[in-house]
């Protein structure tokens, strides 16, 4: 049967006569302004696009679900995870970090790993990366960090030289490094790899007792990675690969899932815990938190319009839903801020409105009103004010979240224990990664930090020597630098962070 052709309309569902032909005054003559169609075109697609994120701009998403396949309600009263085999529809996205929105999905960059769960409390987002760790763990740094890894302000291209001076300078960030120039910092597809909380989240009971909790989704495909000499040429042959496997497998039918694993602490078992809880950049050793398995998330569903369902869609970490907080680590902290003002200013004060955000589940009955593009009826002739007596939505104290102690003076406390920074990159590079890894891992590093100052150079490789011995000294060698003056400045900025550290 042939199917009924639709009629073309303005947007405001007038019926449009010709599309291909502009009104002008005479055949040759000038267009007029009267072309309410024209004028109506060209304006829309003036403003078509939205400002890009100004981190996380390149990414693809998908829905799907998540799957409860465990009894965790001992530690968490949250609804959508109160039983097992309880499904919670999902949209996750994935993303590189620091390029545009064009730019090639094989970049050496952390990727971003973010799930928004609809439940029947409203919306739960979790927004994690493939990495456990960060570079910084103290906000105030994080503006600085993201302009090091964007473009020279004089030259607009990437700048070897900003990139490592300022990760020279901040020896916090030396775990990070080298997780990320180690083949996972290229992953072979968005499947190919492991999402993590990387921040430690509070969860609490129906008792009112919590936990310190960090989630790791493992990736059921495996770990892909791409070597260096892959992802550089993928770059050129297919800036968009990541996206496209990702969308083509849907397509397919082959869904790809991820097991989700919790590593969980009493406050107890945290306090005398031989690493900070609150630090982003440390993990908590398996061995002695073992993680435990409880959840499926599975992505089964494409979405129809990129624009509507992927570069709208804003997560945030601080939409939480009763039996899930946050903790006091700092960065975390910010980022319930710097989101949802990231969004104000992308999408928008109504954009819990557009479909992805908006909750489907437990519909928004709040006091917020109007603003731009407010597309519902805003709460119609309801009251919008709280307290009233006009039957207006009304506070729930069971949403409260147990009250949590805290001490001090307020303060500007630097990290109290720096010597820490280097033990887990060593760790890892010498119990976890293979020969192999190990290779790559420094083949990586002198072809990235060898388009650097020498002076940079240097200060850089000093930090992984004091990682591990071997590192540095593979470093020092494949850049051909002294390693006596590794050696020497590994050693001066130890005797300057011990007189930081005992003053
Ligand atoms: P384990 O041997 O128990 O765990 C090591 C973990 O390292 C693996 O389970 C895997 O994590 C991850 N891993 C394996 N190869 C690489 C690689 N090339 N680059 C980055 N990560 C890799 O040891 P620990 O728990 O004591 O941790 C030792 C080190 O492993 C840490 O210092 C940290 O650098 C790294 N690591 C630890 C994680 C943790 O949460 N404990 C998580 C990820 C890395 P996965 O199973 O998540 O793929």
């Amino acid at each position: 049967m042939p199917r009924k052709k639709k009629r073309l309309t303005s947007a405001f569902g007038a019926p449009v006569g010709d599309d291909q032909n502009s009104l002008t005054a005479g055949a040759r003559g000038p267009v007029l302004m009267q072309d309410a169609h024209l004028l109506e075109k060209l304006a829309h697609f003036d403003r078509e696009r939205i400002p890009e994120r100004v981190v996380h701009a390149k990414g693809a998403g998908a829905h799907g679900y998540f799957e409860v396949t465990a009894d965790v309600t001992r530690w968490t009263k949250a609804k959508f995870l109160n039983q097992a085999g309880k499904k919670t529809e999902v949209f996750a996205r994935f993303s590189t970090v620091g390029g545009e929105r064009g730019s090639a999905d094989a970049a050496r960059d952390p990727r971003g790993f973010a799930v928004k769960f609809y439940t029947e409390e409203g919306n739960y987002d979790l927004v994690g990366n493939n990495t456990p760790v960060f570079f910084i763990r103290d906000p105030l740094k994080f503006a600085d960090f993201i302009h090091t890894q964007k473009r020279n302000p004089a030259t607009n291209c990437p700048d070897p030289d900003m990139f490592w001076d300022f990760l020279s300078l901040t020896p916090e960030s030396i775990h990070q490094v080298t997780i990320l120039f180690s083949d996972r910092g290229t992953p072979a597809t968005f499947r190919n790899m492991n999402g993590y909380s990387s921040h430690t989240y509070k969860w609490y009971n129906a008792q009112g007792e919590y936990f310190w909790v960090q989630y790791h989704f493992k990736t059921d495909q495996g770990i892909k990675n791409l070597t260096r000499q892959q992802a550089e040429v993928m770059k050129g042959k297919d800036p968009d690969h990541a996206t496209r496997d990702l969308y083509e497998a849907i397509a397919r039918g082959e869904h790809p899932s991820w097991t989700l694993e919790m590593q969980i602490l009493t406050p107890e078992q945290a306090q005398d815990f031989r690493w900070d809880i609150l630090d982003i950049t440390k993990v908590w050793p398996h061995g002695e938190v073992p993680p435990v398995k409880i959840g499926k998330l599975v992505l089964n569903r494409n979405p129809v319009n990129y624009f509507a369902e992927v570069e709208q869609a804003a997560f945030c970490p601080g939409n939480l839903v009763p039996g899930i907080g946050i903790s006091p680590d700092k960065m975390l902290q910010a980022r319930v801020f710097s989101y949802h003002d990231t969004h104000l200013h992308r999408l928008g004060p109504n954009y819990h409105l557009i479909p992805i955000n908006a909750p489907k589940r437990a519909p928004e009955t709040s006091y917020q009103r109007d603003g731009f593009m407010r597309v519902d009826d805003g709460g119609g002739s309801g009251p919008n004010y709280w307290p009233n007596s006009f039957g207006g939505p009304a506070p729930d104290p069971s949403a409260l979240e147990p009250p949590f102690a805290v001490e001090g003076y307020a303060d500007r406390y630097p990290y109290q224990f720096p010597n820490d920074d280097f033990v887990q990159a060593g760790n890892l590079y010498r119990k976890v990664m293979t020969a192999r890894d190990r290779s790559n891992l420094v083949g990586n590093i002198v072809d990235h930090l060898g388009n650097a100052q020498k002076r940079i150079q240097l200060r850089q490789t000093a930090l992984f020597y004091k990682a591990d011995q071997e590192y540095g000294s593979r470093v020092a060698k494949g850049l051909g630098l002294s390693l006596a003056e590794v050696k020497r400045l590994a050693a001066v900025s130890d005797q300057k962070r011990a007189k930081a550290t005992a003053a």
